[in-house]
């Protein structure tokens, strides 16, 4: 069983069932949780700082549409 690191909320998740880098959310506090390592099991909340929006930036930069 696995318990949000937020707000306690059983996640109704066993570690034995998820993998690395799979995100859990959580039911209650809506927060999303990337699982880092799954021995001993850690989570990481995915939010601001995302870092897919960075790799997109960068896409953006090399098309560079000016006219
Ligand atoms: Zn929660």
């Amino acid at each position: 069983m696995l318990l949000c690191p937020e707000c306690d909320t059983d996640l109704d998740v066993q570690e034995d069932e998820v993998d690395e880098g799979e995100v859990i959310s959580c039911p209650e506090c809506g927060t999303d949780f990337e699982v880092v390592t799954t021995s001993p099991l850690e989570l990481k909340a995915v939010g601001e700082g995302y870092v897919e929006e960075e790799e997109e930036a960068e896409e953006e930069k090399e098309d560079g549409d000016y006219s």
